[in-house]
């Protein structure tokens, strides 16, 4: 991989310490991963020099790259262990997907706008991550040849949790995303007990675009 202007590294480096430490992210895990993971070839290259900015930036077709504290405070609330598989609902450009493969086994992504799966796959093949299987269509339906999935995460909002994402959840899983409506979302963790019951904790308010069900789904 091509070598990082100083600028962009020290960049990086403050984002992890002003925008996730000092908001009490903690995980030493997930600090490291996002010292490491470079945002910056994510983004288009115009807007290379905000990449590190704390907000999310638009990727294209209507949709954004999460703020860095975002990815990070979802990617928390996972809890991963190196052998967790991770089902990940609108992965747009593959950053919050590189961020989860650093800290897991497998990760299955999928994306419904052909464009940026294809930007997303071409990113993470830039970075040399193989340990991302991605899909193109609707991610409400899940992964079901893969279920069930230690945990799961959307990065797009819904009223409620799909059906198919709650039967994608593990026993002892957990899964994260923003519910509610274009007025305002809450970020909401889901753990499954090892009985099966499924437990609910709100992390904070947010704003996400909306997880979009396909009549149709495009298939490739
Ligand atoms: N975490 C991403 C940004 C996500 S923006 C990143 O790091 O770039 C939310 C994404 O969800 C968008 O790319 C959008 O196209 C996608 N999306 C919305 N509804 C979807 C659905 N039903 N299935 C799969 N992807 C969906």
């Amino acid at each position: 991989m091509e070598r990082e202007p100083p600028s962009l590294a020290r960049a990086r480096a403050a984002m992890v310490r002003d925008q996730l430490e000092r908001r009490g992210i903690c995980s030493p895990a997930v600090l490291e991963c996002m010292g490491r993971v470079p945002r910056h070839l994510f983004v288009d290259e115009s807007l290379i020099q905000h990449a590190y900015q704390d907000g999310p930036l638009p990727i294209g077709h209507g949709q954004t790259i999460s703020q860095p504290y975002m990815v990070a405070l979802m990617t928390e609330a996972l809890d991963l262990k190196p052998e967790d598989r991770v089902l990940e609902i609108g992965c747009g450009c593959g950053y919050q997907s590189a961020v989860l493969a650093g800290l897991c086994s497998r990760v299955y992504a999928v994306e419904r706008v052909p464009q940026l799966f294809d930007r997303a796959r071409g990113n993470l093949m830039r970075l040399g991550i193989r340990n991302v299987s991605l899909r193109l269509g609707d991610g409400t339906l899940g992964w079901p040849d893969e279920a069930p999935f230690e945990a799961v995460l959307a990065a797009a909002y819904s009223r409620d949790v799909p059906e198919g994402l709650r039967n994608s959840l593990a026993f002892g899983g957990r899964l994260v995303m923003p519910v509610g409506d274009s007025e305002g979302q809450l970020l909401v963790s889901f753990s499954r007990g090892a009985d099966g019951k499924v437990s609910r904790r709100t992390l904070v308010a947010c704003r996400f675009v909306p997880l979009l069900r396909d009549p149709k789904p495009t298939a490739r």
